[in-house]
């Protein structure tokens, strides 16, 4: 039988990860069965010091190679994922409960992110600037910026990383990842793919790229470390609360990617079918776990009724189950905390009038030790506090409006700005939601959902979500430092602002 206990140890030997994953303190249970997958070694907070230590001695090697040379071995990591979809696919599925096809979608993230890294290996442009005085030349330049530490969330365990370590390694820097606590194999899974890449790249520096395996402990030595130029932190924004500090009391870099509380507008000339889809995969896809997963739908008052009654009678017929079976669309939540998490928002909900359907325990008895859940739509009188809480769960609140003014301003009045969109056949409306009285998060988007990103746009939102931009356009300025330079080729010395010194 396919059980995840049967699956995960061939998964280990392919990837030569099996000893790491034997006899550490570190237990590792699928959420797909509640199955003990592994016992990982993890790292104290002074092996995390080292392992800095041996980034900064990579990274003033690496710093010297030619940017496309770098891009080479982004090129070769590329590769390597794409003969390993299938595997790290897998093991994506059976450690986050992910249904496959997003395992694999996770993974061919990773792979357009190295495309994207090898063709911004020739493109680390910077700008040549008018000098106000005679005979000068000003410009700008990126140069590498040192060690980063990336700090990922459970429910992204691989993408998340390869977003911030393709970019960083073109830009010529060393990382050093701490993966969530929930996810390590993955991690280790990727850190062996890209062995592999270096293998075959030759000549790399050593420990260019290394994992630390732990809690929050270790995630907190790169955090505190000065010799960490830039922590890329994913995760809640009560993890951005304790990092974000921290990093700045020692003027480090952070770039913060947090909590969501996304929404979907819904008009009246929305193309309810179109809707109907975006919402269901948008809110329910992932078991809701997604930092960009639709939590609030608003509305109008004229189409509430057939909207939230084709969505109710979606919701009734998702396959939900085991996310490694074809045809299963929802797979579990990550742990029983989680589950309890939903039930105590349902709860709060229900005190604050509103009217539940689904959100109930699913497939018990065939999995005591996973939490499977119908996901939930909750019609609220209003956007109450916990409408604005991120759960991170399947929960669609939904709030309906007469007056487009109040959709905008329910959809902004919330603490944290990731993504959004609106359904709407209606230009005027389309483009005020777009322009700058309109959504004020990282993303929105007009006739998708709020999920699903593509790797060229920058990914990020404001807020509680932390300000920080990753993956596409220019989130690589990210991962260098920039110099102004200005060259004097006269035999003058004018100072700028006609300024006067004659020594
Ligand atoms: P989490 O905050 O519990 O943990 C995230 C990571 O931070 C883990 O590796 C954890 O060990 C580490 N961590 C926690 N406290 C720390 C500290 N004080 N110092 C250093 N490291 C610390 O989040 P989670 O439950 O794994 O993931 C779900 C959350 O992540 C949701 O809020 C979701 O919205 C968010 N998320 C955001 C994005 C995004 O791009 N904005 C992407 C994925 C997930």
């Amino acid at each position: 039988m396919n059980t995840t206990a049967n699956l995960t140890p061939s998964l280990l030997d392919q990837f030569g990860i099996a000893a790491a994953a034997r006899g550490g303190s570190l237990r590792v249970a699928s959420p797909v069965d509640g199955a003990e997958l592994a016992q990982v070694r993890t790292h104290s907070a002074a092996d995390a010091k080292a392992i800095i230590g041996n980034a900064q001695q990579a990274f003033l090697a690496w710093r010297a190679v030619p940017a496309p040379r770098r891009g080479e071995l982004i090129r070769l990591l590329g590769d390597e994922l794409r003969a390993e979809k299938q595997a790290l696919g897998q093991l994506v599925s059976i450690e986050t409960g992910k249904i496959l096809s997003e395992g694999l979608g996770e993974v061919q993230e990773m792979i357009d992110i190295c495309d994207f890294a090898l063709g911004l290996s020739r493109q680390l442009y910077g700008l040549t600037i008018a000098s106000e005085r005679p005979g000068h030349r000003m410009m700008e330049t990126w140069h590498p910026l040192g060690v980063v530490g990336v700090i990922s969330a459970f429910n992204f365990p691989v993408a998340v990383w390869a977003w911030n370590f393709a970019l960083a390694i073109v830009c010529g820097n060393a990382v050093v990842w701490k993966p969530s606590e929930k996810t390590p194999l993955s991690a280790l899974a990727c850190q062996a793919i890209f062995e592999k890449a270096a293998a075959r790249f030759g000549g790399a520096p050593a420990n260019l790229s290394q994992v630390v395996i732990g809690d929050h402990t270790v995630g907190e030595a790169l955090v505190d470390d000065e010799r960490v130029a830039l922590v890329s932190a994913t995760g809640s924004t009560r993890m951005g609360r304790e990092v974000a500090p921290r990093v700045a009391r020692r003027f480090g870099r952070s770039l913060l990617e947090l909590g969501g509380n996304n929404a979907v507008i819904v008009a009246p000339t929305a193309d309810l079918d179109l809707a109907v889809r975006g919402i269901a995969f948008a809110a329910a896809g992932t078991c809701g776990q997604r930092c960009t997963t639709t939590r609030r739908l608003i509305v109008h008052e004229s189409v509430k009724e057939a909207l939230v009654s084709r969505l109710k009678k979606a919701y009734a017929a998702l396959p939900v189950g085991n996310p490694l079976e074809s045809g299963v669309l929802v797979g579990p939540l990550i742990d029983g905390r989680s589950f309890e998490a939903m039930q105590s928002a349902l709860r709060k909900a229900r005190e604050d009038g509103g009217t539940v359907t689904g959100g109930e325990r699913l497939l018990q008895d065939k999995f005591p030790s996973a939490y499977y859940v119908r996901p939930a739509i909750v019609e609220m009188p209003s956007q109450t506090a916990v409408v604005c809480a991120e759960t991170f769960a399947p929960i669609l609140y939904v709030l309906t409006y007469s007056d487009f003014a109040d959709a905008i301003r329910l959809q902004n009045d919330v603490p944290q700005g990731l993504s959004s969109s609106i359904f709407s056949n209606d230009v005027r409306e389309t483009e005020l939601f777009l322009s700058a009285a309109g959504s004020d998060c990282g993303i929105a988007n007009v006739n998708i959902g709020t999920s699903g990103a593509e790797i060229g746009g920058a990914f990020g939102g404001e807020k509680e979500t932390g300000g920080g931009r990753e993956s596409g356009s220019d989130a690589w300025r990210n991962y260098m430092r920039r110099a102004t330079n200005t060259i004097n080729y006269s035999r003058e010395l004018p100072l700028a602002q006609g300024v006067r010194f004659d020594v």
